[in-house]
């Protein structure tokens, strides 16, 4: 039997150690192909470009760099550039974790999702250290994940958002599926004057106070275990359609 064809994308850019890390892990699951943004693309969330022509570079071996998203990458290595259509989509290996409410800033978790999109089983994998020390682990989860994934296959209309702590693999605490936790970043906005004396503001802030809500994302890692968090296509507010619908909104 052909060999699973396996896509991965980041949002770290094509020269991050998580991307070679999981390309190179991966190598043992299936035929890998990496389509990677040029340059580091955190927090695009699930941006496309679509106002401007996008350029794709060969870098090695069935490994290429787009000057574009995450999303950009994965669109046009499924709909135009590879030659089968892939198996598996894994997104990562991100420098930082993508727990609770980072999901809808982050650019690996979109990677994932627009496989996810595409009809393809889709897993974001990422290290919770900014300063990852140990990304042989994550890439061990990730290849582990994969070949359960290839194996099992996942539903329809969702992808697996994996976070995993920085520590050798044998000090890991095992893996808990959980749910998406909240976590909101203390936000500073930083005010200065360019040369010209127009002020410019940068986005800054210190990371989420972690809630860590029994059976969350953020519970998991800090108890040192990989959290699996299971994440839906469809957000819509079940639980209060019915209240929505009870207010006769009228128009
Ligand atoms: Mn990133």
């Amino acid at each position: 039997m052909a060999q699973p064809l396996i896509l991965i994308t980041n949002d770290d850019g094509i020269s991050s150690p998580g991307l070679s890390a999981l390309a190179s892990a991966l190598e043992a699951v299936g035929e890998v192909w990496v389509y990677a943004p040029d340059r580091e693309q955190s927090a695009v969330s699930h941006g496309i470009s679509i106002h401007r022509p996008l350029r794709v570079q060969e870098v090695g071996e069935r490994r290429f760099m787009v000057d574009g998203t995450p999303t950009d990458c994965v669109m046009l290595a499924v709909h135009e550039l590879l030659e089968g259509r892939p198996d598996l989509v894994i997104s990562g290996i991100n420098n930082g974790a993508n727990l609770g409410d980072d999901l809808t800033y982050s650019g690996t978790v979109a990677g994932a999702h627009e496989g996810m999109l595409l009809g393809i089983p889709s897993i974001a994998v990422s290290n919770i250290s900014y300063q990852p020390e140990q990304m042989g682990t994550a890439a061990r989860v990730a290849a582990k994940l994969a070949a359960h994934v290839l194996e099992e296959g996942l539903p329809d209309d969702t992808l697996l958002n994996v976070n995993v702590p920085d520590v050798p693999y044998e000090e890991l605490k095992g893996a808990a599926i959980t749910r998406m936790g909240q976590g909101t970043y203390d936000v500073e906005i930083v005010t200065r004057k360019d040369p010209r004396g127009v002020s410019y503001y940068w986005i800054g802030g210190t990371s989420p106070q972690d809630v860590a809500r029994p059976g969350t994302d953020h519970e998991a890692v800090a108890q040192g275990r990989v959290s699996i968090t299971p994440i839906h296509r469809d957000v819509t507010d079940d639980a209060s359609i019915s209240v929505w619908e009870q207010r006769r909104i009228e128009l």
